[in-house]
């Protein structure tokens, strides 16, 4: 068994492992299982600071993203696509895939999107149906301030979808302060449940603007719009997928009684990019840093792979590469959700310590003294 220390797929509790083996019924016909979904939305709406519906769909993360743009991208429509890193521009596939017309707004992948910028682009350019931006960018770590760019956005009354698959719960985010149309989350990251599920937070500005389409909507398991009055009528569009749900809802009620947890993701983000920089690596990002993972530059004379290899064979830990434009350059430590601990991260650094002592990378600090010395908390 490996410590997981991915930034997604994350470590998953007993006890949501054990969620997942309750006894099933049939969610089709059983309408206290159309109460405990209901129940389970509302769960992670009250968590994410917001009166939208949430639904949760069956399918993994990338099912939200593609949801959400099939839903509300009718054939001719301008999207503006805000792109800082691979998720933010991978959404561009999404809006062409169902007809859209992406407008890339590309800035530095090795910043967070300056908001005042963006607003002087705004300026002149702000007739789309919709925008796009990622919350946490998961391959090079970099954050967005969602809370500043989406309000900016919908005050030229362009809706915002916005993913936020790996940095909400990690990161603070309300979402009817942040004015968010649909957010996109995942079961597999800081929510810490297997992978297989995505949820989305949907506004009426949303529900409108689907409502007021002219064209039908060219995906049945993208459609958002086929969970419309499932509740009233105790039907589903198709079977729910009951154990990944149960497993699903153990997660959000882990997180629900974690008063720190967002505290704890970020002096343990703040003590591991110290630790990072004091050891002499270099940190990927130039700002924008995320408490959810932290990327380092892949040292001169050493690969990936090898860094990698040591990790699991050597000291059962296992951290990622990136992919994209990113192969090979960096490592990724993935400290969300259940992967944030101390002594999941004490582990970490000890461990990268010897890696690099063995692969004769010098390092000017030990990553494991720096990290403890620099928590502020203790658990
Ligand atoms: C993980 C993740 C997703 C879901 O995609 P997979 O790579 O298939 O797990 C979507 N968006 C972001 C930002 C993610 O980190």
């Amino acid at each position: 068994m490996y410590r997981i220390m991915t930034p997604g797929p994350t470590q998953v509790r007993e006890n949501v492992r054990m969620a997942r083996s309750m006894e099933c019924t049939n969610p089709d016909l059983d309408e206290s299982f159309v109460e405990y979904y209901r129940e389970t939305c509302q769960l992670i709406s009250r968590l994410l600071d917001t009166k939208n519906e949430t639904l949760i769909l069956s399918g993994e993360g990338i099912l939200g993203l593609e949801a959400a743009c099939a839903s509300l991208t009718e054939p001719g429509d301008d999207v503006l696509v805000l792109n800082n890193g691979i998720f933010g521009e991978g959404f561009a596939d999404f809006v062409k895939m169902y007809g859209g017309k992406p407008e890339l707004y590309t800035v530095s992948d090795l910043e967070t999107i300056d908001v005042d910028a963006l607003a002087a682009f705004l300026e002149t350019h702000h007739s789309f149906k919709y925008a796009t931006v990622v919350h946490g960018d998961t391959p090079s770590g970099v954050l967005n301030h969602v809370e500043q760019i989406c309000p900016l956005l919908k005050k030229y009354g362009i809706l915002t979808v916005v993913d936020s698959v790996s940095a909400m719960f990690g990161e603070e985010l309300h979402v009817d302060e942040a004015q968010i149309d649909i957010l996109c989350g995942g079961s597999q990251k800081v929510v810490s449940a297997p992978p297989g599920l995505t949820f989305l937070t949907v506004s009426e500005d949303a529900k409108a603007a689907i409502k007021a389409r002219k064209t039908p909507i060219a995906s049945f398991y993208a459609n958002i719009s086929i969970f419309e009055g499932y509740y009233e009528v105790k039907w589903f569009p198709y079977t729910m997928p009951i154990s990944d749900i149960y497993g699903l809802r153990a997660a959000m009620e882990n997180i629900e009684a974690d008063r720190d947890i967002l505290k704890r993701h970020e002096d343990i983000a703040a003590a591991t990019r110290a630790a990072v920089t004091e050891a002499g690596l270099k940190l990927h990002l130039k700002s924008g840093y995320s408490n959810t993972v932290t990327v380092f530059d892949v040292p001169d004379g050493v690969t990936d792979q090898q860094i990698l290899d040591i990790m699991r064979t050597e000291h059962n830990i296992m951290l990622a590469g990136s992919f994209g434009n990113l192969a090979g350059k960096v490592i990724r430590i993935g400290h969300m959700g259940e992967n944030a601990t101390v002594e999941n991260m004490q582990a970490v650094m000890k461990a990268l310590d010897e890696t690099f002592e063995k692969l004769n990378v010098p390092l000017k600090a030990s990553l494991k003294s720096v990290f403890s010395d620099r928590l502020t908390i203790s658990k």
